[in-house]
């Protein structure tokens, strides 16, 4: 076995609650912040638009990979795409779409 660092988000007390007779005085925390007024009443909203990976010819992207805007792996300053050409674009042969950021759910 191989330790390993691994994040979550969770939800106290829905996803998490405390074990009897531990302390976790010496656990970090961090809260997310407060959802503003209109995120409470439209729920919240991602940055539109979709940007893309070069084609790097190897593997299963190797026509390239389509990310949302706000995902951790998008390339930074690639130009950001519309819908349509999004769609355009994973249509080609080789482009893949990433399942980090929920492109393939999306798209
Ligand atoms: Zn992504």
């Amino acid at each position: 076995m191989e330790p390993a660092e691994y994040r979550v988000w969770v939800r106290a007390p829905e996803h998490v609650r405390p074990v009897d007779g531990v302390s976790y005085d010496q656990v970090p925390t961090e809260y997310l912040p407060k959802p503003s007024a209109v995120d409470q009443v439209f729920g919240p909203r991602r940055p539109s638009g979709w940007v893309m990976t070069k084609a790097d010819g190897r593997g299963p992207g190797r026509g390239g990979v389509v990310h949302a805007v706000d995902c951790e792996e998008a390339p930074a300053g690639a130009p950001v795409l519309p819908l349509d050409r999004a769609l355009d674009a994973a249509e080609q042969p080789g482009v893949r779409l990433c399942s980090l950021c929920g492109a393939a759910a999306e798209l």
